[in-house]
Protein backbone atom coordinates (compact mmCIF):
# COMPACT_ATOMS: atom_id res chain seq x y z
CA UNK A 1 0.00 0.00 0.00
CA UNK A 2 1.40 3.60 -0.99
CA UNK A 3 0.08 6.53 0.65
CA UNK A 4 0.02 9.47 -1.28
CA UNK A 5 -0.25 13.12 0.06
CA UNK A 6 -0.92 15.31 -3.39
CA UNK A 7 -1.20 18.59 -1.71
CA UNK A 8 0.32 20.49 0.90
CA UNK A 9 -2.95 20.43 2.76
CA UNK A 10 -3.06 16.95 2.53
CA UNK A 11 0.28 16.29 4.98
CA UNK A 12 -1.09 15.34 7.70
CA UNK A 13 0.66 16.44 11.23
CA UNK A 14 3.91 14.49 12.65
CA UNK A 15 2.28 11.46 14.10
CA UNK A 16 0.43 10.86 10.96
CA UNK A 17 3.63 10.36 8.79
CA UNK A 18 4.72 7.32 11.14
CA UNK A 19 0.94 5.84 11.71
CA UNK A 20 1.93 2.53 10.51
CA UNK A 21 4.77 2.10 12.09
CA UNK A 22 5.36 -0.25 15.61
CA UNK A 23 6.60 1.59 18.28
CA UNK A 24 9.97 0.67 18.39
CA UNK A 25 10.68 0.71 14.26
CA UNK A 26 13.63 2.67 12.51
CA UNK A 27 11.93 5.97 11.08
CA UNK A 28 14.00 6.52 7.75
CA UNK A 29 13.17 9.68 5.57
CA UNK A 30 14.19 9.57 2.29
CA UNK A 31 14.35 12.64 0.45
CA UNK A 32 13.57 12.94 -3.25
CA UNK A 33 11.96 10.30 -5.92
CA UNK A 34 13.75 9.67 -8.36
CA UNK A 35 15.78 6.76 -9.20
CA UNK A 36 18.36 6.67 -6.40
CA UNK A 37 15.42 7.35 -3.92
CA UNK A 38 13.16 4.70 -4.79
CA UNK A 39 15.47 2.40 -4.97
CA UNK A 40 16.91 2.90 -1.87
CA UNK A 41 13.30 2.73 -0.25
CA UNK A 42 12.47 -0.72 -1.75
CA UNK A 43 15.53 -2.20 -0.99
CA UNK A 44 15.73 -1.25 2.44
CA UNK A 45 12.15 -2.25 2.77
CA UNK A 46 13.36 -5.63 1.78
CA UNK A 47 16.37 -5.63 3.72
CA UNK A 48 14.66 -4.49 7.24
CA UNK A 49 12.13 -7.70 5.97
CA UNK A 50 14.72 -10.14 5.68
CA UNK A 51 16.06 -8.82 9.49
CA UNK A 52 12.88 -8.29 10.96
CA UNK A 53 14.04 -4.68 11.54
CA UNK A 54 10.50 -3.05 11.95
CA UNK A 55 10.87 -0.40 9.60
CA UNK A 56 8.70 2.89 8.70
CA UNK A 57 10.08 4.55 5.83
CA UNK A 58 8.73 7.72 4.36
CA UNK A 59 9.87 9.28 1.18
CA UNK A 60 9.40 12.94 0.81
CA UNK A 61 9.33 14.16 -3.24
CA UNK A 62 8.74 18.15 -4.07
CA UNK A 63 7.62 17.16 -7.47
CA UNK A 64 3.89 16.11 -7.98
CA UNK A 65 5.20 12.75 -9.43
CA UNK A 66 7.32 9.78 -9.16
CA UNK A 67 10.68 9.47 -11.04
CA UNK A 68 12.66 13.03 -11.26
CA UNK A 69 14.60 12.85 -14.03
CA UNK A 70 13.26 9.97 -15.15
CA UNK A 71 9.59 10.96 -16.88
CA UNK A 72 7.56 11.20 -19.53
CA UNK A 73 5.05 13.59 -21.34
CA UNK A 74 1.87 13.36 -22.90
CA UNK A 75 2.06 14.38 -26.55
CA UNK A 76 -0.83 16.50 -27.12
CA UNK A 77 -1.81 15.77 -23.52
CA UNK A 78 -2.73 12.47 -24.98
CA UNK A 79 -1.71 9.96 -21.92
CA UNK A 80 -1.97 7.07 -24.51
CA UNK A 81 0.97 8.95 -25.83
CA UNK A 82 3.39 9.18 -23.80
CA UNK A 83 7.37 10.26 -24.45
CA UNK A 84 10.02 9.98 -22.56
CA UNK A 85 11.67 13.67 -21.31
CA UNK A 86 14.85 12.68 -19.11
CA UNK A 87 16.85 9.30 -18.55
CA UNK A 88 14.97 7.15 -21.93
CA UNK A 89 17.49 3.99 -22.17
CA UNK A 90 18.54 1.37 -19.81
CA UNK A 91 20.71 -1.22 -21.13
CA UNK A 92 21.41 -5.45 -20.24
CA UNK A 93 24.38 -4.67 -18.12
CA UNK A 94 22.14 -2.44 -15.78
CA UNK A 95 20.98 -5.50 -13.28
CA UNK A 96 19.32 -3.51 -11.12
CA UNK A 97 16.48 -1.94 -13.67
CA UNK A 98 16.74 -5.24 -15.61
CA UNK A 99 15.10 -7.28 -12.46
CA UNK A 100 13.00 -4.69 -11.14
CA UNK A 101 11.61 -4.80 -15.33
CA UNK A 102 11.10 -8.66 -14.75
CA UNK A 103 9.95 -8.68 -10.86
CA UNK A 104 7.43 -5.61 -11.48
CA UNK A 105 6.13 -7.46 -14.54
CA UNK A 106 6.66 -4.52 -16.67
CA UNK A 107 5.99 -4.48 -20.17
CA UNK A 108 9.70 -3.35 -22.30
CA UNK A 109 8.56 -1.73 -25.42
CA UNK A 110 9.30 -3.64 -28.59
CA UNK A 111 12.53 -3.01 -30.81
CA UNK A 112 10.45 -5.45 -33.44
CA UNK A 113 9.75 -3.44 -36.33
CA UNK A 114 11.74 -0.83 -36.08
CA UNK A 115 10.28 2.70 -37.02
CA UNK A 116 13.69 2.67 -39.36
CA UNK A 117 12.74 -0.06 -41.41
CA UNK A 118 8.97 0.31 -41.55
CA UNK A 119 9.39 3.87 -42.79
CA UNK A 120 12.50 2.78 -44.95
CA UNK A 121 15.22 5.08 -43.49
CA UNK A 122 18.50 4.49 -42.50
CA UNK A 123 18.69 4.15 -39.05
CA UNK A 124 21.73 5.83 -37.83
CA UNK A 125 23.55 8.74 -39.41
CA UNK A 126 26.21 10.87 -37.75
CA UNK A 127 26.03 14.75 -39.08
CA UNK A 128 29.02 17.00 -38.28
CA UNK A 129 27.38 19.94 -39.45
CA UNK A 130 29.02 19.91 -43.19
CA UNK A 131 28.22 16.09 -43.86
CA UNK A 132 26.94 12.59 -42.74
CA UNK A 133 30.46 10.56 -41.99
CA UNK A 134 28.67 7.66 -41.08
CA UNK A 135 25.03 5.89 -42.33
CA UNK A 136 24.19 2.74 -41.38
CA UNK A 137 20.88 0.85 -41.78
CA UNK A 138 19.51 -1.72 -40.24
CA UNK A 139 19.33 -4.21 -42.88
CA UNK A 140 23.58 -3.37 -43.22
CA UNK A 141 24.95 -6.59 -44.65
CA UNK A 142 28.90 -7.85 -44.97
CA UNK A 143 29.46 -5.27 -47.26
CA UNK A 144 28.61 -2.74 -45.63
CA UNK A 145 29.91 -4.00 -42.46
CA UNK A 146 33.08 -4.59 -44.26
CA UNK A 147 33.55 -0.93 -46.09
CA UNK A 148 33.24 -0.20 -41.89
CA UNK A 149 36.54 -1.99 -41.58
CA UNK A 150 38.22 -0.41 -44.20
CA UNK A 151 37.47 3.01 -42.69
CA UNK A 152 38.32 2.34 -39.20
CA UNK A 153 40.38 -0.66 -39.27
CA UNK A 154 40.76 -2.76 -35.63
CA UNK A 155 39.27 0.34 -33.96
CA UNK A 156 35.38 -0.60 -33.32
CA UNK A 157 36.58 -3.86 -32.08
CA UNK A 158 39.27 -2.84 -29.53
CA UNK A 159 36.98 -0.19 -28.29
CA UNK A 160 34.26 -2.79 -28.43
CA UNK A 161 37.41 -4.71 -25.83
CA UNK A 162 38.08 -1.83 -23.78
CA UNK A 163 34.57 -1.24 -22.88
CA UNK A 164 33.74 -4.50 -21.53
CA UNK A 165 37.03 -4.80 -19.71
CA UNK A 166 35.66 -1.36 -17.80
CA UNK A 167 31.85 -2.78 -17.27
CA UNK A 168 33.34 -5.76 -16.16
CA UNK A 169 35.17 -3.81 -13.36
CA UNK A 170 32.19 -1.83 -12.72
CA UNK A 171 29.98 -4.47 -12.29
CA UNK A 172 32.64 -5.94 -9.34
CA UNK A 173 30.77 -2.98 -7.05
CA UNK A 174 27.31 -5.36 -7.44
CA UNK A 175 28.76 -8.03 -5.51
CA UNK A 176 30.66 -9.04 -2.13
CA UNK A 177 33.02 -8.28 -1.45
CA UNK A 178 33.04 -4.44 -3.30
CA UNK A 179 29.25 -4.14 -2.44
CA UNK A 180 28.12 -2.36 -0.18
CA UNK A 181 30.99 0.35 -0.43
CA UNK A 182 31.78 2.88 2.21
CA UNK A 183 33.66 5.29 0.17
CA UNK A 184 33.13 5.20 -3.45
CA UNK A 185 36.79 6.90 -4.25
CA UNK A 186 38.44 3.87 -2.73
CA UNK A 187 36.35 1.84 -4.50
CA UNK A 188 37.36 2.87 -7.45
CA UNK A 189 40.38 2.76 -6.96
CA UNK A 190 40.67 -0.65 -5.33
CA UNK A 191 38.72 -1.88 -9.08
CA UNK A 192 41.39 0.63 -11.01
CA UNK A 193 38.67 2.30 -12.46
CA UNK A 194 40.19 5.64 -11.04
CA UNK A 195 42.92 5.65 -13.88
CA UNK A 196 40.22 5.64 -16.07
CA UNK A 197 37.86 8.47 -14.75
CA UNK A 198 41.41 10.59 -14.32
CA UNK A 199 41.92 11.12 -18.17
CA UNK A 200 39.46 12.34 -20.78
CA UNK A 201 37.82 10.22 -23.12
CA UNK A 202 40.25 11.36 -25.84
CA UNK A 203 43.36 10.78 -23.84
CA UNK A 204 42.33 7.54 -22.47
CA UNK A 205 41.22 6.48 -26.13
CA UNK A 206 44.82 7.96 -27.68
CA UNK A 207 46.66 5.87 -24.81
CA UNK A 208 44.43 2.38 -26.48
CA UNK A 209 45.41 3.15 -29.92
CA UNK A 210 42.22 4.14 -30.61
CA UNK A 211 42.32 5.79 -33.97
CA UNK A 212 41.29 9.37 -34.13
CA UNK A 213 38.59 9.03 -36.82
CA UNK A 214 36.45 6.21 -34.85
CA UNK A 215 37.04 8.43 -31.45
CA UNK A 216 35.62 11.58 -33.43
CA UNK A 217 33.19 10.13 -35.57
CA UNK A 218 31.68 7.45 -33.86
CA UNK A 219 32.33 7.46 -30.10
CA UNK A 220 32.30 11.57 -29.42
CA UNK A 221 28.67 11.33 -31.10
CA UNK A 222 28.07 8.46 -28.67
CA UNK A 223 29.20 11.02 -25.89
CA UNK A 224 27.82 14.03 -27.41
CA UNK A 225 23.76 12.45 -27.52
CA UNK A 226 24.42 10.96 -24.11
CA UNK A 227 26.03 13.57 -22.14
CA UNK A 228 26.40 16.50 -24.46
CA UNK A 229 30.10 16.38 -24.00
CA UNK A 230 33.37 16.54 -26.57
CA UNK A 231 35.60 13.70 -25.92
CA UNK A 232 38.31 16.08 -24.62
CA UNK A 233 35.79 16.89 -21.68
CA UNK A 234 34.33 13.79 -20.50
CA UNK A 235 36.26 11.12 -18.84
CA UNK A 236 37.29 8.24 -20.08
CA UNK A 237 35.05 5.89 -18.19
CA UNK A 238 32.04 7.65 -18.54
CA UNK A 239 32.98 7.49 -22.42
CA UNK A 240 33.35 3.45 -22.02
CA UNK A 241 29.75 3.44 -20.70
CA UNK A 242 28.84 5.60 -23.33
CA UNK A 243 29.85 2.84 -25.56
CA UNK A 244 27.95 -0.18 -24.30
CA UNK A 245 24.45 0.09 -25.90
CA UNK A 246 23.79 -3.80 -25.63
CA UNK A 247 20.34 -4.83 -25.32
CA UNK A 248 18.89 -1.19 -25.04
CA UNK A 249 15.81 -0.82 -23.93
CA UNK A 250 12.81 0.74 -22.01
CA UNK A 251 9.66 0.57 -20.30
CA UNK A 252 6.04 0.88 -22.43
CA UNK A 253 4.11 3.74 -20.88
CA UNK A 254 7.55 5.50 -18.94
CA UNK A 255 10.98 4.26 -17.27
CA UNK A 256 9.11 5.85 -14.06
CA UNK A 257 6.97 2.81 -13.48
CA UNK A 258 9.91 0.92 -12.14
CA UNK A 259 10.31 3.61 -9.86
CA UNK A 260 6.57 3.48 -9.13
CA UNK A 261 6.98 0.11 -8.75
CA UNK A 262 9.78 0.31 -6.08
CA UNK A 263 7.63 2.56 -4.16
CA UNK A 264 5.03 0.01 -3.99
CA UNK A 265 6.58 -2.96 -3.56
CA UNK A 266 6.52 -2.55 0.81
CA UNK A 267 4.11 -1.60 3.24
CA UNK A 268 6.51 -0.20 5.39
CA UNK A 269 7.01 2.55 2.28
CA UNK A 270 4.42 5.50 2.51
CA UNK A 271 5.35 8.50 -0.06
CA UNK A 272 4.37 11.90 -0.19
CA UNK A 273 4.27 13.74 -3.08
CA UNK A 274 4.40 17.65 -3.54
CA UNK A 275 6.02 17.60 -0.34
CA UNK A 276 9.42 19.95 0.13
CA UNK A 277 11.81 19.35 2.56
CA UNK A 278 13.58 22.58 4.01
CA UNK A 279 15.53 21.31 6.53
CA UNK A 280 17.85 18.78 7.71
CA UNK A 281 18.97 19.14 11.26
CA UNK A 282 20.99 17.34 13.50
CA UNK A 283 19.47 16.79 17.05
CA UNK A 284 22.19 16.11 20.16
CA UNK A 285 20.40 12.14 20.37
CA UNK A 286 21.96 11.61 16.47
CA UNK A 287 18.12 11.78 15.07
CA UNK A 288 17.23 14.57 12.22
CA UNK A 289 14.48 16.84 12.56
CA UNK A 290 12.99 17.71 8.74
CA UNK A 291 11.05 20.47 8.74
CA UNK A 292 8.48 19.46 5.42
CA UNK A 293 5.78 21.91 4.10
CA UNK A 294 4.56 23.58 7.12
CA UNK A 295 5.31 20.29 9.09
CA UNK A 296 8.35 19.21 11.42
CA UNK A 297 9.06 15.47 11.85
CA UNK A 298 12.07 12.95 13.44
CA UNK A 299 13.90 10.29 11.95
CA UNK A 300 16.81 8.21 13.18
CA UNK A 301 18.32 7.45 9.21
CA UNK A 302 18.24 9.85 6.65
CA UNK A 303 18.83 9.14 2.64
CA UNK A 304 19.26 12.58 0.59
CA UNK A 305 18.84 10.84 -2.73
CA UNK A 306 19.12 14.14 -5.24
CA UNK A 307 21.82 16.44 -5.69
CA UNK A 308 22.05 18.28 -2.52
CA UNK A 309 22.82 21.85 -5.04
CA UNK A 310 19.19 21.48 -6.82
CA UNK A 311 17.15 20.91 -3.63
CA UNK A 312 16.70 24.04 -1.99
CA UNK A 313 17.68 22.19 1.67
CA UNK A 314 19.49 23.16 4.32
CA UNK A 315 21.44 21.14 6.55
CA UNK A 316 21.83 21.99 9.84
CA UNK A 317 24.73 22.11 11.37
CA UNK A 318 26.47 21.72 8.35
CA UNK A 319 27.77 17.89 8.01
CA UNK A 320 31.14 16.62 8.20
CA UNK A 321 31.29 16.74 4.30
CA UNK A 322 29.32 19.01 2.45
CA UNK A 323 29.20 17.61 -0.84
CA UNK A 324 30.31 20.40 -3.55
CA UNK A 325 28.03 22.44 -5.60
CA UNK A 326 29.40 20.84 -9.53
CA UNK A 327 28.60 22.03 -12.84
CA UNK A 328 25.97 20.21 -14.32
CA UNK A 329 24.92 20.15 -17.72
CA UNK A 330 21.81 22.67 -18.90
CA UNK A 331 20.61 20.54 -21.40
CA UNK A 332 17.39 21.78 -23.46
CA UNK A 333 15.05 18.73 -24.84
CA UNK A 334 12.74 19.56 -26.88
CA UNK A 335 9.98 16.82 -28.08
CA UNK A 336 7.64 18.16 -31.07
CA UNK A 337 5.03 16.41 -33.53
CA UNK A 338 5.07 17.12 -37.16
CA UNK A 339 3.15 15.33 -40.42
CA UNK A 340 6.86 15.75 -41.95
CA UNK A 341 10.10 14.11 -41.98
CA UNK A 342 13.11 15.93 -41.78
CA UNK A 343 14.26 17.80 -44.68
CA UNK A 344 16.99 16.36 -46.83
CA UNK A 345 18.18 20.04 -47.67
CA UNK A 346 18.98 20.68 -44.30
CA UNK A 347 21.56 17.87 -44.32
CA UNK A 348 22.94 18.64 -47.58
CA UNK A 349 21.48 15.54 -49.01
CA UNK A 350 19.96 15.08 -52.37
CA UNK A 351 15.94 15.86 -52.70
CA UNK A 352 13.80 12.71 -51.90
CA UNK A 353 16.75 11.14 -50.22
CA UNK A 354 15.78 9.73 -46.67
CA UNK A 355 17.35 11.42 -43.08
CA UNK A 356 18.34 8.55 -40.59
CA UNK A 357 15.68 8.58 -37.75
CA UNK A 358 18.26 9.05 -35.17
CA UNK A 359 20.83 11.66 -36.64
CA UNK A 360 23.88 12.02 -34.08
CA UNK A 361 26.23 15.04 -34.60
CA UNK A 362 30.15 15.52 -33.97
CA UNK A 363 32.73 17.82 -35.33
CA UNK A 364 34.50 17.91 -38.60
CA UNK A 365 38.60 17.39 -37.80
CA UNK A 366 39.68 20.78 -38.36
CA UNK A 367 37.32 22.68 -35.79
CA UNK A 368 38.53 22.70 -32.44
CA UNK A 369 35.99 20.94 -29.35
CA UNK A 370 34.80 23.80 -26.98
CA UNK A 371 33.43 23.01 -23.45
CA UNK A 372 29.69 22.79 -23.44
CA UNK A 373 29.36 23.87 -26.83
CA UNK A 374 27.81 21.66 -29.81
CA UNK A 375 30.35 23.20 -32.32
CA UNK A 376 29.06 23.47 -35.86
CA UNK A 377 26.52 21.18 -35.89
CA UNK A 378 24.41 23.56 -33.47
CA UNK A 379 22.83 20.50 -32.02
CA UNK A 380 23.17 17.42 -29.97
CA UNK A 381 20.80 15.03 -31.83
CA UNK A 382 18.08 14.93 -33.17
CA UNK A 383 15.77 12.00 -33.72
CA UNK A 384 12.65 10.74 -34.99
CA UNK A 385 10.44 8.36 -31.87
CA UNK A 386 7.45 7.33 -33.04
CA UNK A 387 4.11 7.76 -35.36
CA UNK A 388 1.34 8.59 -33.64
CA UNK A 389 -2.51 9.56 -34.97
CA UNK A 390 -3.10 13.74 -33.86
CA UNK A 391 -6.73 13.45 -33.13
CA UNK A 392 -6.71 17.01 -32.55
CA UNK A 393 -6.40 17.78 -36.04
CA UNK A 394 -9.18 17.98 -38.44
CA UNK A 395 -9.18 15.89 -40.14
CA UNK A 396 -7.03 13.33 -38.04
CA UNK A 397 -3.46 12.71 -38.96
CA UNK A 398 -0.81 10.30 -38.82
CA UNK A 399 2.34 12.82 -37.50
CA UNK A 400 6.12 11.61 -36.09
CA UNK A 401 6.80 12.61 -32.94
CA UNK A 402 10.78 14.25 -32.42
CA UNK A 403 13.19 14.56 -30.12
CA UNK A 404 16.18 17.38 -30.14
CA UNK A 405 19.05 17.75 -27.53
CA UNK A 406 20.80 21.51 -27.54
CA UNK A 407 22.05 23.90 -25.47
CA UNK A 408 20.19 26.56 -27.30
CA UNK A 409 16.32 27.06 -27.63
CA UNK A 410 14.93 25.27 -30.64
CA UNK A 411 13.01 28.23 -32.71
CA UNK A 412 10.55 29.02 -34.81
CA UNK A 413 13.23 29.55 -37.64
CA UNK A 414 15.27 26.05 -36.61
CA UNK A 415 12.30 23.95 -36.84
CA UNK A 416 11.22 25.43 -40.13
CA UNK A 417 15.73 24.52 -41.08
CA UNK A 418 14.82 20.99 -40.09
CA UNK A 419 11.53 20.60 -41.41
CA UNK A 420 11.91 22.65 -44.77
CA UNK A 421 8.16 24.05 -44.14
CA UNK A 422 7.39 26.99 -42.62
CA UNK A 423 6.54 27.07 -38.79
CA UNK A 424 4.65 29.76 -37.79
CA UNK A 425 5.47 31.14 -34.26
CA UNK A 426 2.32 30.05 -32.89
CA UNK A 427 2.96 26.50 -34.21
CA UNK A 428 6.12 26.53 -32.18
CA UNK A 429 4.20 27.52 -29.12
CA UNK A 430 2.59 23.72 -29.88
CA UNK A 431 -0.88 26.19 -30.18
CA UNK A 432 -1.97 24.98 -33.73
CA UNK A 433 -2.69 21.29 -33.67
CA UNK A 434 -2.92 21.48 -37.63
CA UNK A 435 0.13 23.74 -37.72
CA UNK A 436 3.31 22.70 -39.59
CA UNK A 437 4.33 21.57 -35.41
CA UNK A 438 0.90 20.61 -33.71
CA UNK A 439 2.69 20.19 -30.32
CA UNK A 440 5.95 20.93 -28.88
CA UNK A 441 7.12 20.36 -25.28
CA UNK A 442 10.27 22.14 -23.99
CA UNK A 443 12.09 21.55 -20.82
CA UNK A 444 15.72 22.84 -19.79
CA UNK A 445 16.93 20.09 -17.62
CA UNK A 446 20.17 20.11 -15.41
CA UNK A 447 20.17 16.63 -16.84
CA UNK A 448 23.85 15.28 -15.81
CA UNK A 449 27.10 16.69 -14.29
CA UNK A 450 29.93 18.14 -16.52
CA UNK A 451 31.60 14.89 -16.33
CA UNK A 452 35.38 16.16 -16.10
CA UNK A 453 37.82 13.24 -15.15
CA UNK A 454 38.42 13.33 -11.69
CA UNK A 455 39.56 11.20 -8.69
CA UNK A 456 37.61 12.00 -5.79
CA UNK A 457 34.40 11.92 -5.14
CA UNK A 458 31.25 12.75 -2.56
CA UNK A 459 31.48 10.94 0.74
CA UNK A 460 28.18 8.35 1.22
CA UNK A 461 27.93 9.16 4.62
CA UNK A 462 27.94 13.22 4.83
CA UNK A 463 28.30 13.25 9.07
CA UNK A 464 30.78 10.69 8.87
CA UNK A 465 31.38 6.80 10.05
CA UNK A 466 28.78 6.44 12.97
CA UNK A 467 26.26 9.27 11.54
CA UNK A 468 22.77 8.89 9.64
CA UNK A 469 22.74 11.43 7.08
CA UNK A 470 23.52 9.09 3.45
CA UNK A 471 23.91 10.42 -0.05
CA UNK A 472 23.58 8.86 -2.77
CA UNK A 473 24.21 11.56 -5.76
CA UNK A 474 28.13 11.24 -5.68
CA UNK A 475 27.81 8.89 -7.87
CA UNK A 476 26.85 10.99 -10.71
CA UNK A 477 30.25 12.22 -11.32
CA UNK A 478 31.21 8.80 -11.77
CA UNK A 479 28.54 7.15 -13.69
CA UNK A 480 25.16 9.28 -14.02
CA UNK A 481 22.54 7.20 -15.03
CA UNK A 482 19.12 5.59 -13.90
CA UNK A 483 20.72 2.78 -13.10
CA UNK A 484 23.72 4.18 -11.24
CA UNK A 485 21.74 5.97 -9.10
CA UNK A 486 19.09 2.80 -8.45
CA UNK A 487 23.07 1.53 -7.35
CA UNK A 488 23.84 4.14 -5.08
CA UNK A 489 20.30 3.87 -3.72
CA UNK A 490 20.67 0.26 -3.08
CA UNK A 491 24.03 0.40 -1.36
CA UNK A 492 23.14 3.17 1.50
CA UNK A 493 20.12 0.63 2.07
CA UNK A 494 22.64 -2.10 2.12
CA UNK A 495 24.84 0.14 4.63
CA UNK A 496 21.83 1.23 7.03
CA UNK A 497 20.88 -2.64 6.96
CA UNK A 498 24.02 -3.84 8.24
CA UNK A 499 24.45 -0.80 10.92
CA UNK A 500 21.30 -1.67 12.19
CA UNK A 501 21.79 -5.84 12.49
CA UNK A 502 25.95 -5.23 14.00
CA UNK A 503 24.24 -2.78 16.70
CA UNK A 504 21.82 -5.46 17.65
CA UNK A 505 24.61 -7.85 17.77
CA UNK A 506 26.55 -5.68 19.65
CA UNK A 507 24.11 -4.98 22.22
CA UNK A 508 23.33 -8.71 22.67
CA UNK A 509 24.62 -11.59 24.29
CA UNK A 510 28.31 -12.05 22.25
CA UNK A 511 31.44 -10.96 23.61
CA UNK A 512 33.91 -10.72 20.07
CA UNK A 513 37.54 -11.46 20.08
CA UNK A 514 39.25 -8.83 18.29
CA UNK A 515 42.25 -8.98 16.12
CA UNK A 516 44.28 -6.38 14.27
CA UNK A 517 43.28 -6.87 10.16
CA UNK A 518 46.02 -5.08 7.83
CA UNK A 519 44.75 -2.19 7.68
CA UNK A 520 45.30 -1.67 11.12
CA UNK A 521 41.82 -1.61 12.13
CA UNK A 522 40.37 -3.51 14.93
CA UNK A 523 38.33 -6.70 13.10
CA UNK A 524 36.11 -8.55 15.00
CA UNK A 525 35.84 -12.16 14.71
CA UNK A 526 33.23 -14.10 13.45
CA UNK A 527 30.57 -14.09 16.05
CA UNK A 528 29.29 -17.51 16.92
CA UNK A 529 26.01 -18.77 15.27
CA UNK A 530 22.42 -17.25 17.42
CA UNK A 531 20.56 -19.64 18.62
CA UNK A 532 17.33 -19.19 17.01
CA UNK A 533 15.01 -21.74 17.08
CA UNK A 534 13.48 -20.34 13.55
CA UNK A 535 16.32 -19.75 11.54
CA UNK A 536 16.69 -21.76 8.82
CA UNK A 537 18.79 -25.16 8.68
CA UNK A 538 21.16 -26.32 6.21
CA UNK A 539 22.80 -29.47 6.06
CA UNK A 540 26.23 -28.92 4.19
CA UNK A 541 29.33 -31.88 4.23
CA UNK A 542 26.71 -33.83 6.35
CA UNK A 543 26.78 -31.50 9.00
CA UNK A 544 23.99 -29.43 10.39
CA UNK A 545 23.71 -25.20 9.97
CA UNK A 546 21.38 -22.76 11.32
CA UNK A 547 21.93 -19.42 9.85
CA UNK A 548 20.20 -16.47 10.08
CA UNK A 549 18.22 -15.04 6.44
CA UNK A 550 21.35 -12.85 5.70
CA UNK A 551 23.65 -15.87 5.69
CA UNK A 552 27.12 -16.45 6.69
CA UNK A 553 29.73 -13.68 7.27
CA UNK A 554 32.44 -13.03 4.82
CA UNK A 555 35.92 -12.49 5.51
CA UNK A 556 37.49 -10.16 3.16
CA UNK A 557 41.11 -9.67 2.36
CA UNK A 558 41.47 -6.41 4.71
CA UNK A 559 40.01 -8.40 7.58
CA UNK A 560 36.68 -6.55 7.57
CA UNK A 561 33.35 -8.26 7.52
CA UNK A 562 30.44 -8.83 5.08
CA UNK A 563 27.57 -10.45 4.17
CA UNK A 564 26.57 -11.76 0.54
CA UNK A 565 24.37 -9.47 -1.03
CA UNK A 566 21.83 -11.91 -2.83
CA UNK A 567 21.77 -15.10 -0.02
CA UNK A 568 18.19 -14.70 0.22
CA UNK A 569 17.72 -15.27 -3.23
CA UNK A 570 19.78 -18.12 -3.39
CA UNK A 571 18.70 -21.88 -3.53
CA UNK A 572 19.35 -24.19 -1.10
CA UNK A 573 21.84 -26.07 -3.46
CA UNK A 574 23.55 -22.43 -3.93
CA UNK A 575 23.78 -21.87 -0.54
CA UNK A 576 25.16 -25.42 0.28
CA UNK A 577 27.82 -25.12 -2.19
CA UNK A 578 28.73 -21.30 -1.32
CA UNK A 579 29.31 -22.31 2.63
CA UNK A 580 31.50 -24.70 1.59
CA UNK A 581 33.94 -22.86 -0.79
CA UNK A 582 33.48 -19.48 1.79
CA UNK A 583 34.16 -22.20 4.93
CA UNK A 584 37.42 -22.61 3.35
CA UNK A 585 38.27 -19.25 2.45
CA UNK A 586 37.31 -17.71 5.30
CA UNK A 587 39.09 -19.85 7.72
CA UNK A 588 42.19 -19.05 4.80
CA UNK A 589 41.90 -15.33 5.10
CA UNK A 590 41.56 -15.39 8.88
CA UNK A 591 45.21 -17.38 9.34
CA UNK A 592 46.77 -14.97 6.91
CA UNK A 593 45.32 -11.86 8.67
CA UNK A 594 46.47 -13.66 12.26
CA UNK A 595 49.66 -14.57 10.11
CA UNK A 596 49.94 -10.61 9.55
CA UNK A 597 49.57 -9.76 12.81
CA UNK A 598 52.25 -11.59 14.61
CA UNK A 599 54.69 -10.51 11.89
CA UNK A 600 53.74 -7.29 13.26
C1 LIG B 1 17.38 14.52 -20.90
C2 LIG B 1 17.98 13.41 -20.09
C3 LIG B 1 18.29 12.22 -20.72
C4 LIG B 1 18.81 11.17 -19.97
N1 LIG B 1 19.03 9.98 -20.59
C5 LIG B 1 19.32 8.90 -19.85
C6 LIG B 1 19.28 7.61 -20.43
O1 LIG B 1 18.94 7.43 -21.60
N2 LIG B 1 19.60 6.55 -19.62
C7 LIG B 1 19.91 6.70 -18.30
O2 LIG B 1 20.15 5.69 -17.62
N3 LIG B 1 19.94 7.92 -17.74
C8 LIG B 1 19.63 9.03 -18.46
N4 LIG B 1 19.58 10.24 -17.88
C9 LIG B 1 20.05 10.40 -16.50
C10 LIG B 1 19.04 9.86 -15.48
O3 LIG B 1 17.77 10.33 -15.79
C11 LIG B 1 19.47 10.33 -14.10
O4 LIG B 1 20.81 9.96 -13.87
C12 LIG B 1 18.65 9.67 -12.98
O5 LIG B 1 17.27 9.70 -13.30
C13 LIG B 1 18.93 10.41 -11.69
O6 LIG B 1 18.14 9.86 -10.64
P1 LIG B 1 18.27 10.40 -9.15
O7 LIG B 1 17.26 9.70 -8.35
O8 LIG B 1 19.68 10.29 -8.70
O9 LIG B 1 18.00 11.96 -9.23
P2 LIG B 1 16.64 12.69 -9.68
O10 LIG B 1 15.97 11.93 -10.73
O11 LIG B 1 17.02 14.10 -9.94
O12 LIG B 1 15.73 12.62 -8.37
C14 LIG B 1 15.87 13.50 -7.29
C15 LIG B 1 14.47 13.82 -6.79
O13 LIG B 1 14.60 14.57 -5.58
C16 LIG B 1 13.57 15.54 -5.55
N5 LIG B 1 13.97 16.58 -4.62
C17 LIG B 1 15.06 17.39 -4.71
N6 LIG B 1 15.12 18.22 -3.63
C18 LIG B 1 14.06 17.93 -2.86
C19 LIG B 1 13.60 18.45 -1.61
N7 LIG B 1 14.25 19.42 -0.97
N8 LIG B 1 12.46 17.92 -1.08
C20 LIG B 1 11.78 16.93 -1.72
N9 LIG B 1 12.19 16.41 -2.92
C21 LIG B 1 13.32 16.90 -3.45
C22 LIG B 1 13.50 16.01 -7.00
O14 LIG B 1 12.26 16.63 -7.27
C23 LIG B 1 13.69 14.71 -7.77
O15 LIG B 1 12.47 14.09 -8.07
C24 LIG B 1 19.06 11.33 -18.59
C25 LIG B 1 18.73 12.53 -17.95
C26 LIG B 1 18.18 13.55 -18.69
C27 LIG B 1 17.76 14.80 -17.98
Amino acid sequence: MVRVSHAIGLLPCTLALSSNAAPSAKRVAIIGAGAGGSSAAHHLAQYAASSSTPTDITVFERNSYVGGRTTTVDAWSDPAVPIELGGSIFVSVNHILVNATRDFNLSVASQEDSLATRLELPDLGIWDGTQFVLVTREEDGWWDKAKLLWRYGLAPLKTNRLMKSAVGRFLNMYEEPVFPWKNLGETLEAQGLLDITGVTGEQYLKANGISDAFAREVIQASTRVNYASNLAYIHGLETMVCMATNGAMQIDGGNWRIFASMLKSSPAITTHLNTHVSLVSKQADGTYRLSINDTTSTFDEVILAAPLQFTNLTIDPAPKHTPDAIPYVKLHVTLFASPFRLDPAAFKLAPGEAVPQYVLTTLPPSETPRDGHPGSPDFYSVSMHYTSLNQHASPPRQEFIYKVFSVKPITAEILTFLLGHSVSKADAEGENPNGTVSWVHRKIWYSYPREYPRVTFEETQLDGEGGALWYTSGIESFISTMETSALSGKNVARLIANKWISKRRGGAKHQHTEYQGSSGKQVPLLPPPESDSDAPQLEVDGEGMTLDHLGPMVVNKDGSLSRIANWETMSDKEKKNTLRDLGKRNQLRLSELKGEQSEL
